[in-house]
């Protein structure tokens, strides 16, 4: 392997054992894995930072038990964050914690709130103590290399010049807007989900110390709250495509509904200063019907795009991160990777992912649209029944924060 050539132009080929394309939280998590167990690793990044508002910063007990495993969950903790033990739906008459994550047989029995700057420099200070890894910002991959049928590397732009690097296998970690699903002409059906979400945030007092995230409904909105180590996340969930509506009554009025529906932020909406301040998530859901081409793998949100329902994004990426790592890292230590290989990260992954998206299809129809087009919303009473039962009030949450299988590394 020679992977200094990469900086030196097209001219040198460089070779690396698995080149990981996108540095979100299933290619550093990937990176991590495979490096710490002597894979050679390229990953290629094409910003320059991780540094990103408004994405995923919800790290459920899924990912914290895996990062336990290999003794990275303790020092995880000694960073600035959060912690959501209940999510509470408030309405006009009632509040109710509809998922109680404190009741959950794990030692996290919550959500970590961290912004996801924080913890992807984390996990790569993490895989850089390992000689075997390798990343490099501001690498833009932009075209694939291939040999018959089999992908067997990337071109990618680096301060300007154009590189290339071989490897046995290319994972496609590079999110919702996959650059290499383009280039190989594969498409997923969008599931079109009902809504899209406005993120925004607003300062939070320090007596505003609650471990719960809100939701709150009522006139047809609905609000969801999140607490960061200083402040709130809040989104503002609306009707698909009603984003430029918004935009088009004004800040002001903006501004107006989030004080109405929340009236304790009326003190401090002045801080939302315009609609810079307020990033539109056209809420996505998707999944490819096969995961891998000979040579190259998609994880994440490349291989399936999550609704932000139930705040699973990252930990999905996560899952499948630890399965590919669980079934490729001999393969790739031998330098071979097959089909068979691939096909069986998509077989431990697909299921529980698909269930996951019709769980959060099901909540979308019966909840959100419901909550945006009915001024009355209410739970429906069979759920806040069964809320109170205790053999089903802890599906919602075990659900959430563990998935439909548990996650586990079968080699830590
Ligand atoms: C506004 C918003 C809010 C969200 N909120 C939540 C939440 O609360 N909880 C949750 O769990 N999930 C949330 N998500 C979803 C979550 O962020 C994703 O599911 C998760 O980050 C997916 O991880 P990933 O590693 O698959 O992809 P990503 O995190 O998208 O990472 C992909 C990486 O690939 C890089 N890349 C792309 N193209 C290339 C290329 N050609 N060359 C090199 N690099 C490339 C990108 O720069 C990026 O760093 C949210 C998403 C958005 C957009």
């Amino acid at each position: 392997m020679n992977q200094s050539a990469t900086h030196m132009g097209m001219a040198e080929e460089a070779r690396t054992g698995c080149v990981i394309v996108g540095g979100g939280p299933a290619g550093v998590l990937l990176s991590l894995l495979l490096a710490r167990k002597g894979v050679a690793v390229t990953l290629l990044e094409m910003h320059r930072d991780f540094d990103r508002d408004f994405r995923g910063d919800t790290i459920h007990a899924s990912t914290l038990e895996v990062l336990d495993q290999i003794g990275l969950a303790e020092p995880l903790h000694e960073l600035p964050h959060a912690k959501i033990r209940t999510l509470r739906m408030v309405t006009s008459t009632r509040t109710i914690d509809f998922v109680d994550l404190s009741r959950l047989k794990t030692r996290f029995p919550y959500v970590m709130m961290m912004p996801q700057f924080d913890f992807l420099e984390f996990l790569c200070a993490r895989a850089e103590q390992y000689p075997s890894f390798h990343r490099i910002m501001g690498a833009a991959v932009f075209d694939l290399i291939r040999e018959d049928s089999r992908v067997t590397g990337v071109r990618y732009k680096h301060e300007g010049e154009e590189h290339e690097l071989i490897a046995p296998l290319v994972v496609a970690c590079d999110g919702r807007f996959s650059r290499i699903r383009k280039l190989l002409g594969v498409t997923a059906e969008d599931q079109t989900p009902p809504m899209d979400a406005a993120w925004f945030r607003l300062s939070r007092k320090p007596d505003e110390d609650t471990e719960g995230g809100m939701f709150y409904l009522g006139g047809g909105n609905l609000l969801v709250m999140l607490m960061r180590p200083d402040d709130w996340q809040i989104a503002y969930v609306f009707p698909k495509g009603d984003f430029q509506a918004l935009r088009d009554k004004g800040i002001e009025r903006f501004r107006e509904s989030i004080a109405q529906i929340v009236p304790w932020l009326a003190d401090r909406v002045h801080e939302i200063e315009n609609f810079h301040d307020v990033h539109l998530l056209k809420v996505g859901s998707d999944r490819l019907d096969q995961w891998y081409v000979p040579g190259l793998l998609f994880i994440g949100d490349a291989a399936h795009v999550m609704s932000p329902v139930g705040g699973i994004g990252i930990n999905y990426a996560i899952g499948d991160a630890v399965e590919a790592a669980n079934v490729l890292t001999a393969p790739l230590l031998a330098g071979a990777v097959g089909n068979a290989d691939l096909a069986e990260v998509q077989k431990r992954r697909e299921r529980v992912t698909r269930m996951a998206q019709r769980m959060q299809g099901a909540m979308q129809d019966n909840f959100v649209a419901r909550a945006l087009s009915d001024k009355e919303f209410d739970l429906p009473l069979p759920i806040r029944l069964a809320l109170k039962v205790p053999g089903l009030r802890n599906i919602p949450a075990r659900l959430i924060a563990l998935g439909f299988r548990r996650l586990r590394l079968e080699n830590p």
